[in-house]
């Protein structure tokens, strides 16, 4: 196979087979050419604006036991918060002062909000004039329905793996079949779907990751966000090796040569994983960041994994570095929302 001309074929076509996508993953010799292929489809259709969207991490209380996340709820190592309604909302004036024009609320997945307070807080914020992205899992179609009519625009919910049996290996009491049904009932209700997969799972082959990518395409998703696993200390995954940051720029990059015009994250992941792996991966194929906007020692209690970026730093510091940043690469942070404009 001339995988060379295979980068080609897809930089034209946005078709691969899941064979073809396998040979391109298992080839290190195309990685440069595969990354610059991917940055200059990211530029014919999504152009050279970056999109920010704020994170606001409101509550770390999880019901669910992920086997990699540090929020699971076997973890007892983890200082649990959730702020107040008023709180999440003044999170949010804040990000609006900061420039951002959408923000990105996420939590555990819990019922510490009922959805009243959920859908209140969703008029409030939207009430400001923002996007707004929701990632709190899985729910009834109703919540989610009732989050739709409130302003909610888009919702994250990766799938994290297309392999089955990974997925039960990985997410004990959770049921791969309903995730994938938030996924459809989210798409039919109208929201923006975000979704997107680990890389590096232990476990997890290539064959898996190839499904992956190409059930992204299946599902016509808005957005993917692509993450290497990096194993947390206080789960049972401790001991496993993690993921590869140039597999999961390899995994993202192809998405960004088969789903030309949607949105893809430099994940915040990437970056812990490897210094400027934001700018490498907006380099590759992503065009959008979700700097932190949490304030004070939230940002450390929301530790789904080790070595997250910035736990330190102010909301105002992220701002300023993530621009500076996407100026010095000659890029540009965008003036509108980012919603994803389709190109057929
Ligand atoms: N509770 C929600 C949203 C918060 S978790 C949900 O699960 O959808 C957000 C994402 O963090 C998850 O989708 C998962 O892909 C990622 N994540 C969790 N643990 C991680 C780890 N150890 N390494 C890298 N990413 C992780
Ligand atoms: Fe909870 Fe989400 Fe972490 Fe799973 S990935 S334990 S649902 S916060």
């Amino acid at each position: 196979m001339d995988l060379i001309a295979l980068i080609e074929q897809a930089e034209r076509t946005h078709e691969l087979t899941k064979e073809q996508i396998i040979a391109l993953l298992n080839n290190a010799a195309i990685n440069e050419t595969l990354f610059a292929a991917a940055d200059r489809v990211r530029r014919l259709y999504v152009g050279d604006e970056v999109h920010l969207r704020g994170l606001i991490e409101f509550s770390n209380t999880c019901g669910q036991n992920c086997l990699y996340c540090g929020l699971r709820r076997d973890n007892e190592n983890v200082v649990r918060y959730h702020l107040k309604p008023d709180e999440i909302v003044a999170l949010a004036e804040k990000a609006k002062e900061y420039g951002y024009q959408t923000v990105v609320l996420q939590s555990g997945e819990s019922h510490v909000y009922s959805l009243v307070e959920m859908t209140e807080v969703i008029r409030r914020i939207k009430a400001l004039g923002l996007a707004i992205t929701l990632s709190v899992g899985e729910k009834e179609t109703a919540e989610y329905q009732a989050y739709k009519i409130a302003g909610a625009d888009r919702y994250l919910l990766r799938i994290e793996t297309t392999d089955r049996e990974l997925y039960r290996n990985m997410d004990p009491d959770m049921s791969w079949e309903n995730r994938r049904r938030c996924l459809a009932d989210l798409k039919q209700l109208g929201f923006e779907v975000g979704t997107g997969c680990l890389v590096g799972l232990p476990g997890q082959t290539v064959e898996s990751l190839a499904e992956d990518i190409l059930f992204f395409k299946e599902i016509d998703a808005d957005m993917i966000g692509i993450g290497p696993f990096i194993p947390n200390p206080d789960t049972p995954l401790s001991k496993e090796k993690g993921g590869d940051f140039t597999l999961s720029l390899k995994v993202m990059a192809l998405v960004r040569l088969l789903l030309p015009d949607v949105n893809i994250p430099a994940t915040t992941a990437m970056e812990s994983l490897k210094e400027n792996g934001r700018i490498l991966a907006l380099q590759s194929g992503a065009n959008v960041v979700m700097p932190n906007v949490t304030e004070g020692d939230y940002r450390r209690f929301y530790a789904l994994y080790p070595g997250k970026i910035c736990v330190n730093d102010t909301p105002g510091h992220c701002r300023m570095c993530i621009s500076g940043k996407i100026e010095g690469m000659g890029r540009k942070v965008a003036a509108d929302q980012g919603f994803r404009r389709k190109s057929s």
